[in-house]
């Protein structure tokens, strides 16, 4: 579905030059949900915003089923942590939630079944005239995945999307991705620099290095495919895996491959 192959990006400006991403490449199949894990400023915002095409790599590319992605693909949609700024304030939740589906040109009826069920789905079914200021930080983070998701789109790309709600919202909203992920049959990449939520939401984890930034590892996470808060987070594996994560995480600091330990 999705590859990235030896995608790397400096950023080069009047007085300093940032080697961001060295050389990354992996694959998404159709259909899976994958997590991307590293350290503060190891490259996760520069690598996802190379890969919707919102910014061009110096070197290696993306590809999208095959295609180079050269622009903001129309198979793929986008969240970012900032819901604040990613909403319209002075629109409403459903306008919110419609306004990427003007490119589709839907009829009325049709685009009023549409956001009607995105929102739905993400449990604002009595908020389509809602205003974004009005609803607290989480209601606004699942506006902007119900936009997403009304998008149907092939991929979605999230990137530290609920790095500013609190904890008890967060466990939520991971659950709500996991069930429409399984629901939806979207292929997802999901960025954090959480390492419980790394391990619980996926089933891969791909860990990079500091910058400037490769893959450290790329872990399957052989966790039960049905996940809950608290019998997920409490049993013996999901602390194995927790516990291999954070040290790849610790060696990543360190800085490159050299540093990683083999899985088991
Ligand atoms: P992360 O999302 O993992 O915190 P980023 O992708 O935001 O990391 O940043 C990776 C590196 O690239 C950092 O060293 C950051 O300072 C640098 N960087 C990010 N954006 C720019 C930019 N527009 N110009 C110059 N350097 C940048």
């Amino acid at each position: 579905m999705l590859d990235v192959r030896n995608l790397n990006k400096t950023y080069s400006g009047r007085n300093r030059t940032v080697e961001a991403l060295r050389d990354i490449t992996f694959s998404l199949d159709a259909g899976e949900l994958v997590c991307l894990v590293g350290p503060s400023g190891c490259g996760k915002t520069t690598l996802l915003k190379c890969m919707s095409g919102l910014l061009d790599p110096t070197g290696g590319e993306v590809r999208l089923q095959g295609k180079p992605i050269t622009g903001p693909p129309p198979g793929m949609a986008v969240v970012f942590q900032e819901y604040g700024r990613s909403l319209f304030a002075w629109m409403t939740v459903f306008d919110n939630v419609a306004l990427p589906l003007r490119r589709k040109k839907l009829g009325k009826a049709r685009l009023a079944e549409v956001v009607g069920h995105a929102l739905e789905v993400v449990g604002l079914g009595d908020a389509h005239h809602a205003y974004p200021w009005q609803l607290s930080g989480g209601m606004q983070q699942r506006v902007a995945i119900a936009r997403a998701v009304a998008y149907e789109p092939q991929v979605l790309l999230m990137d530290e999307p609920f790095a500013a709600v609190d904890a008890q919202t967060r466990a939520d909203l991971e659950d709500l991705v996991r069930r429409l992920w399984r629901e939806l049959g979207v292929t997802v990449l999901f960025v954090t620099h959480d390492i419980d939520e790394a391990v619980y939401l996926g089933q891969r984890t791909i860990i990079l290095s500091k910058s400037p930034t490769v893959i450290q590892e790329d872990l399957r996470i052989d966790l039960p495919d049905e996940r809950d808060q608290l019998h997920t987070r409490s049993s013996p594996h999901f602390a194995e895996l927790r516990a291999h994560v954070y040290e790849q995480i610790q060696r990543a600091k360190l800085g490159g491959p050299e540093h990683a330990v083999p899985v088991g």
